[in-house]
């Protein structure tokens, strides 16, 4: 039988998400997540003749609409209608470019997400074990992002204290997920000047080693690729904005999910389990304790106010740590002395809570010197590019 169905034309316009309308059941999963989670209800069904289908609203393709980018839609589809960009044929074209000098970042939340994949029991940090996987695919550099998440907050740190001596503008809200910078430039922009100035830790480490690379390049005449290793769809999405380009290149010319990191390692033969260890390279390997956390809702505040502590002692650090900093909770508040100053800080879980909050700080109900957003329930480990049974829509 010849078939007669109507085809729909592929969406390729976000550099996150790919959709492939053909493949939709009309489950409605896509919208539920995006309005439980985000608020946003974006992919809207929408009426097309007599048939009822999950699209774009208006039919506009996604660069078109509010998506931010988190995936979280594409870890619910079950079909296949939605999916994350897959980068993994161009990651392994620039591995096996001989004029390439492949220099990776591993973001926090990766290491501990993998492992279960390939056996290891959930939760198992294999960042020495990826190390070696990456050099065995032709990886010439592994570096940890962890050092950059340190510059972050040593910078994020130094901007609270100049608005707390200033006077705001509070409350600061924090710039690490880009899903969350997106959503306030495309619903509420008069709060841009509110989010912190830092560059995300990946955008942050991007320059540096573009600094770090450009003599090396000039002296060999090989390209330095920068690829990124992220649980975070957004994250492709961060990594084209026309800010974080110089010259006309991208700072990250490639970010890789964990899933598709997964795949690579699969697709190369190679073992994980059985792997030599290998740490990270100098001088870029290294990273703090606070550097860790920012793979969780929480972890950025807790980090900047540790920073800000004039008291570093383990007592003192053990005192912030047992707040209500991390968890789960839509919107956690904790109010923490320092030098004498009562800090008003609140943590959100989820654009939707985003929202909430904006609209209480509106109407005067509520007022924060520090707001840490993450868009993905729990923070980055539940990102849409993470292994699916760890995805904030599957929770
Ligand atoms: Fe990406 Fe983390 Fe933001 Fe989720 S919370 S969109 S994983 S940066």
């Amino acid at each position: 039988f010849p078939d007669t169905r109507e085809r729909y034309e592929q969406d390729n316009t976000s550099p996150a998400i790919f959709r492939d309308p053909n493949k939709c059941i009309l489950c409605g999963d896509c919208v539920r997540v995006c309005e439980e989670l985000q608020g946003q209800g974006i992919l809207n069904y929408a009426h097309r003749g007599s048939e009822l289908q999950v699209m774009p609203a208006f039919d506009k393709k996604l660069d078109q609409t509010k998506c931010v980018g988190c995936g979280q839609c594409a870890a619910v589809c079950t079909t296949g209608a939605i999916t994350v960009k897959n980068q993994i044929g161009q990651a392994w074209q620039a591995l096996h470019d001989p004029k390439n000098r492949v220099v990776v970042q591993i973001a926090p939340a990766v290491r501990v997400a993998l492992g279960e994949e390939f056996g290891l029991p959930a939760g198992a940090n294999v960042m020495d074990k990826l190390v070696k996987a990456l050099k065995l695919m032709g990886v010439e550099e592994v570096y940890d992002t962890n050092f950059a998440a340190d510059m972050t907050t040593i910078s994020e740190a130094q901007e609270f204290l100049a608005r707390l001596k200033n006077g705001g503008p509070f409350p600061m809200f924090t710039s690490c997920c880009p899903a969350w910078v997106k959503y306030l430039e495309l619903n509420d922009p008069k709060y841009l000047h509110n989010i912190s100035s830092c560059k995300s830790p990946m955008e942050m480490f991007a320059a540096v080693l573009r600094d770090k690379y450009r003599e090396k390049d000039a002296a060999d005449g090989r390209r330095t690729y920068h690829m990124a290793i992220m649980p975070c769809t957004a994250k492709k999405m961060e990594a084209a904005r026309p800010e974080f380009t110089q010259e006309g290149r991208p700072d990250v010319d490639l970010v890789i999910t964990t899933r598709e990191l997964v795949d690579m390692i699969r697709e190369a033969g190679i073992q994980l389990t059985e792997l030599e260890p290998e740490a990270p390279d100098l001088p870029f390997g290294l990273g703090s304790g606070a550097a860790v956390i920012y793979g969780v809702t929480g972890g950025v505040a807790e980090a900047v106010v540790r920073y800000c502590l004039p008291d570093k002692s383990n007592n003192a650090l053990q005192a912030i740590r047992v707040t209500d900093l991390r968890g789960d909770g839509a919107i956690r508040e904790v109010n923490l002395t320092v030098e004498g100053q009562e800090l008003h800080l609140a943590i959100v879980n989820g654009l939707s809570h985003a929202k909430e909050l904006i609209a209480d700080v509106e109407a005067g109900k509520r007022f924060y010197h520090l707001v840490e957003v993450m868009t993905c329930q729990g923070g980055c480990v539940g990102g849409a590019g993470q292994p699916y049974g760890l995805t904030a829509a599957k929770k």
